[in-house]
């Protein structure tokens, strides 16, 4: 089980290495089932397409867009592993069939059916499975969101009862932190399930979130590693005893959040639940959630401050009902902050390991680093910067850390 992310099919002389891969991998005696994305850029180019022709399109009509760039790939890969003397057919995702939610531009895979894919490998071919993309109960065609084909991957493995899936990409693992953040940052070998999904919902953005999930859920091995050399990459794994006992993994940071103040919100049971559930309603979903005493005391009772984060991508759209609901609520005025950034530090020997939040804190603070606002889980600290600071940052808890 291989996939190949959009650089490395990025042009036909790529294309023909990955069918030379393949035929390897075949001839090593495995049967291969290899997931294509599209190449790269073409995926960014047919959702210009669509917005050039106009401004808000049609989900339906953007998902049979974007599946477009996977079914070229996956046709020029089988054709590449023919003409180098293979045998070889691609599938689309409703041929599969990869059934999907009716959610387009991020639907969720619910079932898929293997059959086809066997039948072509008890022919001695290689099966090349279109990424990306779905269908659903209507015969809609659906895609999975960016970078989904790690997921489409990842869940064909599972459904095929791979015994790895390997995702090729154009760099050689994941590593400790943003490379191109921190000069000092190293590849990991190996990597828990939990870590990985919590570094990939912090902002790495080597998996996509979901594939990691998908992993986890049936215990699939994945192995992340570069489709330009042959050394080997990242181990996603099951959690064991060695990987509990660091303490901190990787660094991550995400500019994508904006910060939204809201001034003395009335303070009863509920208001939380209205404010929230407003956003919720309208699929607006928020991040870190602060509430705080309000400074300043009010005539009509008491009062709270709260403050949280939300997509950037979502700010413009969001800010008309936090001002609405937070008028219905009494408050004072909104406001809203974008020069932000998220940075994180994850790791499992966090459980069982106290002070961590305290040094990340001393780390930050050393460097003259304002923090706005901390959340925490069992294996994650994250905190909110001023978006200059990031690099800073990054590269201080990176050292603080050992990481290095
Ligand atoms: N081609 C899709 C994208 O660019 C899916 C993928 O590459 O994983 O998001
Ligand atoms: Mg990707």
């Amino acid at each position: 089980m291989q996939k190949f992310g959009g650089t490395s099919v990025g042009t036909v002389e790529r294309i023909r290495n990955v069918a030379k891969r393949c035929l390897a991998a075949q001839r090593a005696g495995n049967d291969v089932v290899v997931i294509v994305s599209a190449m790269s850029g073409e995926t960014n180019r047919l959702l210009a397409l669509a917005h050039e022709v106009t401004k808000i399109p049609d989900a339906r009509e953007m998902d049979v867009i974007a599946s477009t760039g996977e079914q070229v790939t996956a046709a020029l890969t089988a054709l590449a592993i023919q003409e180098e003397g293979g045998k070889a057919r691609s599938f689309l995702g409703h041929q599969v069939k990869i059934l999907t939610d009716g959610s387009f531009a991020k639907a969720r895979i619910k079932t898929i059916d293997g059959a086809k894919i066997f039948d072509a490998l008890k022919q001695g071919k290689i099966a090349v499975v279109a990424g990306f993309q779905g269908v659903d109960e209507n015969g809609d065609i659906t895609t999975l969101g960016r970078g989904g084909s790690d997921t489409s991957a990842v869940a064909v493995a599972a459904a095929l009862g791979a015994g790895a899936c390997e995702i090729y990409t154009d760099v050689d693992g994941v590593y400790t932190t943003d490379p191109n953040m921190c000069k000092a940052a190293k590849k990991i070998d190996r990597i828990s399930y939990d870590e990985m999904l919590e570094l990939a919902s912090l902002g790495a953005k080597v998996l996509q979130l979901r594939s990691v999930e998908i992993a986890m859920k049936h215990g699939v091995p994945v192995h992340v590693r570069s489709s330009f050399s042959d050394v080997e990459g990242t181990w996603v794994v099951k959690e064991d005893k060695d990987l509990e006992s660091i303490v901190v993994r990787g660094v991550a940071y995400d500019k994508g959040d904006a910060r939204v103040h809201i001034d003395g919100v009335e303070d009863a049971p509920d208001s939380m639940a209205r404010l929230f559930g407003a956003l919720a309603e309208r699929n607006i979903s928020v991040d870190m959630i602060v509430q705080t005493a309000a400074a300043a005391a009010s005539s009509t009772g008491k009062r709270a401050d709260v403050t949280f984060t939300l997509p950037k991508t979502d700010l413009a759209r969001a800010k008309p009902f936090i001002e609405e609901i937070g008028k219905s609520l009494g408050a004072t005025g909104a406001r809203y902050k974008e020069d932000i950034a998220k940075v994180s530090i994850v790791g499992l020997g966090m459980r069982s390991h106290s002070g961590v939040a305290a040094k990340m804190f001393r780390i930050l603070a050393d460097k003259n680093v304002h923090i706005q606002a901390i959340s925490t889980s069992e294996i994650k600290v994250s905190c909110i910067i001023p978006l200059a600071d990031t690099e800073a940052a990054v590269n201080a808890l990176h050292e603080g850390f050992g990481l290095g």
